[in-house]
């Protein structure tokens, strides 16, 4: 079990990192969102910075299970 739970904050990591990548190569977006909980921001700065709350497991939680309700509800 504390394998798996080590296994999905690796893979949480990628995501990041890649998130980070993908706004680090395009060179301009026109709407900052993030890609994790479809909020947006003014810069790519800001959005750069708010992907890193998504490596807190805790809060990712609350996240999808917000947009689980949403899903539902569409
Ligand atoms: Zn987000």
């Amino acid at each position: 079990m504390k394998k798996l739970v080590n296994y999905s904050k690796i893979l949480l990591k990628i995501i990041i990192f890649l998130m980070k990548l993908f706004i680090l190569v395009t060179p301009i977006i026109v709407v900052h969102q993030c890609y994790y909980c479809e909020q947006i921001f003014d810069s790519k700065e800001s959005l750069y910075d708010h992907v890193e709350i998504h490596s807190d497991t805790e809060r990712n939680r609350e996240i999808s299970e917000r947009q689980k309700a949403k899903r539902r509800a569409n």
